[in-house]
């Protein structure tokens, strides 16, 4: 039988700082490789793929800084390190990249029998492979560089919905994204970009106005990852 393998840019244990599972610890899992090309994103350093940055688990793991590095392990191996780290949070959170670029069901199910309740966050350009019990946040990255498209399927299968604003341009391509697709029952969060004072009136201001929620960051706050 085939074994599944991720390529793991870093883990982390840390409290979840967005949307539903705000204040929830949390075991971040961030895999390696992304094509969408989201001008202001924060974590460029997993889009490529490059043999030559593949490295041992252990080098992955001592990383103190973001790199490129990445290490190819198997559910069983993911497992058995998450162990190993004494790691006490019994949510796990996987993350990118864009971890919707593989199929994730054999990792969360890996989890989800070891007791562990499972969540993605995706751009939702990609379909979205995992259990029926992950929770699954799509943060629909709109018209980016790489020239995806957010898949109907992918609002479809959404827990919930996070959007990070600074402009009216922002909330606008939301609002048309959800009319285009008739999302309706979904929460949706708005996450002012950067912490910025206009950002984060104008994401109050929406959220009031459309019975949304505010999303803060609050890891970026309190100063933690
Ligand atoms: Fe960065 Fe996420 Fe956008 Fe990929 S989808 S470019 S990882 S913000």
């Amino acid at each position: 039988m085939k074994t599944t393998c991720y390529k793991i840019n870093e883990f982390f244990e840390t409290i979840q700082g967005e949307g539903s599972f705000t204040g929830q610890p949390s075991i971040f899992i961030r895999l390696q490789g992304c094509p969408v090309g989201c001008s202001w994103c924060d974590t460029k350093h997993t889009w490529d793929i490059n043999l030559d940055d593949s490295v041992s688990t252990e080098i992955m793991a001592s990383k103190n800084e973001e790199t490129t590095q990445w290490a190819n392990m198997s559910v069983e191996q993911i497992l058995a390190w998450v162990k190993t780290k004494g790691y006490q949070a019994k949510h796990i959170v996987i993350t990118g990249g864009e971890p919707c670029m593989v199929d994730l069901t054999p990792l969360c199910e890996g989890f989800e029998v070891q007791g562990y309740s499972c969540q993605v966050e995706t751009s939702g350009t990609f379909e979205i492979q995992v259990t029926d019990k992950c929770w699954v946040t799509v943060s629909p990255k709109i018209n980016m560089k790489g020239g995806y498209k957010i898949l109907r399927s992918a609002l479809d299968r959404a827990n919930e919905i996070k959007h990070p604003v600074a402009t009216e341009h922002h909330v606008e391509e939301l609002t048309n994204l959800l009319a285009e697709h008739e999302v309706t029952d979904t929460p949706i969060y708005l996450q002012p970009i950067s912490q910025k004072q206009r950002a984060t009136e104008l994401a109050i201001e929406t959220c009031i106005k459309n019975n949304w929620r505010l999303s803060i960051q609050v890891h970026k706050y309190i100063g933690i990852e």
